[in-house]
């Protein structure tokens, strides 16, 4: 956005009678926020997405689409392109989900379907594709607060420049697991969660952990598994909060079942 673009957005708010900025701000330009774009942009709505960083996230997050997203995509055209960048698109004969085994061999043809496609390459053909639609992304734009009025949205967001104020018919929270927009419009995460933590690390291995002869991985605390694979995980369960307990834990690790 330029320093005009902010100083319209401004005077736009200043005028708030004259009608809102936009009739839809998304706040977040991860996979939901883009997709959401993509899908208003296809019906007319061009709406102004926010997203708080200012590149897209190198951090390794989500590895794949597993289920009827990826046949939804194929309707939409954008399963070919996702697929050039992808280490695995189709069927798959079976899944582990949790503990459950699920074996698809029995069927004539096997209804889930898997885009084996790393996270931060998805959003960026997601937001090529708003591109193409005339829509853009607002990056290095965080929303840090709205109100609401019988009328619009009003919106504060810092971006590059300074703080702004946005008004919008509708504001769509899709700024994540911790979304401020969930939390600021009082909407509560109710539920349970596992007592397991997961960790992401990136790491290099020491040569001299990796038995030569037989391309194992030894990684101290945990039997030692067969792979040549790159990408490993590690359980470590949280001790029992007892003063005799060992404060190490159980640690397992194993190779991955995702593409290297
Ligand atoms: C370490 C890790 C590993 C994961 N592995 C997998 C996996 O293997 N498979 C899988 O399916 N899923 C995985 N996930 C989950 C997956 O990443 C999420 O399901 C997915 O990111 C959700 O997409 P989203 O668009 O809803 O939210 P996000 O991807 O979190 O996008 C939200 C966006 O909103 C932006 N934002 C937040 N607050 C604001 C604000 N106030 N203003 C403006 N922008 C804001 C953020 O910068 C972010 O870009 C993993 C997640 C993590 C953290």
């Amino acid at each position: 956005m330029t320093g005009n673009e902010v100083a319209s957005s401004r005077s736009i708010h200043g005028a708030a009678a004259a009608g809102p900025d936009a009739d839809v701000v998304i706040a977040g330009g991860g996979p939901a926020g883009l997709m959401l774009a993509i899908e208003l942009c296809l019906g007319g709505v061009t709406p102004v997405v926010l997203e708080r960083l200012g590149e897209i996230s190198v951090i390794p997050k989500g590895n794949g689409l597993v289920g009827q997203i990826v046949p939804v995509l194929d309707y939409r055209g954008l399963l070919d392109r996702l697929s050039a960048g992808a280490t695995y698109a189709g069927p798959v004969p079976g899944f582990a989900f949790g503990p459950l085994q699920l074996d698809f061999s029995r069927l004539a043809s096997s209804p889930l379907h898997v885009l084996a496609i790393p996270q931060r390459r998805l959003e960026q053909i997601l937001a090529e594709r708003l591109a193409e639609l005339g829509g853009t992304v607002r990056r290095g734009h965080e929303l840090t607060g709205f109100s609401q009025d019988d009328d619009a949205v009003t919106i504060s967001v810092t971006g590059p420049d300074g703080g702004y104020q946005l008004r919008a018919a509708y504001l769509a929270g899709c700024d994540g697991a911790h979304s401020q927009v969930r939390k600021l419009a009082g909407i509560g995460f109710p539920g349970i969660t596992s007592s397991e933590v997961y960790r992401i690390g990136r790491v290099t291995v020491p040569a001299a952990m990796i038995i030569r002869r037989t391309g194992e991985v030894e990684v101290p605390g945990a039997a030692p598994a067969a792979t040549r694979s790159r990408r490993w995980r590690a359980w470590t369960r949280r001790p029992p909060r007892t003063p005799t307990s060992s404060p190490r834990g159980r640690t397992r690790a194993a190779r991955t079942s995702t593409a290297r």
